[in-house]
């Protein structure tokens, strides 16, 4: 069995260094558990999170542990009567070929009714992140604005076409004219690269009644421009800065504290962040009903970017960080 483990806690882009890829015996299952071999690995921007000991939502992985992540398996041995040899799962396999898991946490995915690889992306966590974040708290009006970045990544490309569906003006950001192309495929009313040199002025340009909802997903820049432009009693869900994740230190520069609490003031914005599984027992069963209609009509498109083979794990998990990754980020293991 191959496995990706963490080795040493990176210090700002990981290293190499930072893993050790080591093979073990296929494991052997328990009463009521399940063998699975990995079929694809789902890379996601929060794994970068659980390789770092700082004080998060979730307890950090341990050095020595598999890198986590989710995945879709093949029962290759069954304990447990709810599942056969041969059913296809949803599961939390983490970076290795085989794994061993409770049948009860694992989901059987239909490989008739979806590309099994969408499990990880467009009708799994990302897409439901999407719809939870977009209709609870950007709860967005017909004819509203709604502004997102990384609006390629499952995420963001969701968020924008969710958006769309419900009426809205969607502009989406994303880095580089290739992405930016694909954005006006994917019919959103404007499109943006942050990369520009007058990214700043286009965004204002292509927000001509101001931002009503602004979907966070990265931070840095992109947010420095979106502040000026928020209406009064725009919603902003804060769902993910990976601007920020590989950062190691403070931005220089003045305390912007203040003139951030006062723009949240004087135009009475509502600023939440969200874990997605908050909403989960609530909303998943709707979102995976709807998404899976939306697929089928065409109104909801998706984009997957597929590495072959385990050992490609790091430097492909890098790429996203980076924004080299265009679409969502899967590992063909087997
Ligand atoms: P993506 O596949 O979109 O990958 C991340 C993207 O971020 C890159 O492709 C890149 O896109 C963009 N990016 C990276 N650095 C910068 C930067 N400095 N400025 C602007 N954009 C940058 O990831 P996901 O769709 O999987 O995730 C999107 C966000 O959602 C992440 O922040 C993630 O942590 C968050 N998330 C939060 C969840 C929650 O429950 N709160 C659950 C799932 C995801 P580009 O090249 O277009 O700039």
């Amino acid at each position: 069995n191959t496995q990706i483990l963490l080795r040493a806690r990176p210090v700002g882009e990981p290293t190499a260094d930072d893993y050790s890829i080591v093979t073990t015996e296929v494991p052997t299952p328990g009463d009521g558990e399940v063998l699975l071999r990995t079929r694809y690995l789902s890379l996601d921007p929060y794994m970068r999170g659980r390789m770092s000991d700082a004080k998060s939502y979730a307890a950090p992985t341990e050095i020595g542990d598999v890198m986590p992540g989710a995945t879709v398996a093949e029962v290759v041995e069954s304990r447990d009567p709810s599942r056969a040899v041969g059913d296809v799962v949803l599961a939390y396999g983490g970076w290795q070929g085989y794994s061993v898991a409770p049948a009860k946490q694992t989901r059987p995915l239909d490989p008739d009714a979806a590309p099994i690889s969408t499990a990880l992306g467009v009708l799994g966590m990302p897409g439901f992140t999407a719809y939870a974040g977009l209709t609870q708290i950007g709860q967005p009006k017909p004819g509203e604005t709604v502004v997102v970045a990384a609006a390629t990544g499952p995420v963001g490309a969701t968020v924008g076409q969710i958006a769309k569906i419900l009426g809205c003006r969607a502009v989406g950001i994303a880095g580089g004219p290739e992405k930016v192309a694909h954005l006006d495929e994917l019919g959103f009313d404007a499109a943006l690269d942050h990369r520009a040199p007058d990214f700043k002025e286009q965004l204002k340009a292509a927000v001509p009644d101001g931002i009503d909802v602004y979907f966070e997903n990265v931070g840095g820049h992109v947010w420095d421009a979106v502040l000026p432009l928020l209406n009064k009693f725009a919603r902003v869900p804060v769902c993910g800065l990976v601007a920020h994740y590989n950062d190691t230190s403070a931005p220089e520069g003045p305390n912007r504290a203040p003139a951030l609490m006062s723009n949240i003031l004087t135009r009475s914005l509502l600023i939440r962040g969200f874990i997605q599984d908050e909403f989960a027992a609530d909303h998943q069963r709707n979102f995976l009903t709807q998404a899976a209609g939306w697929i089928a009509d065409g109104k909801l498109r998706y984009r997957e970017d597929v590495t072959e083979g385990l050992e490609n794990a790091p430097e492909a998990f890098n790429r996203m960080l980076r924004g080299q990754n265009f679409g969502k980020t899967v590992i063909k293991v087997s």
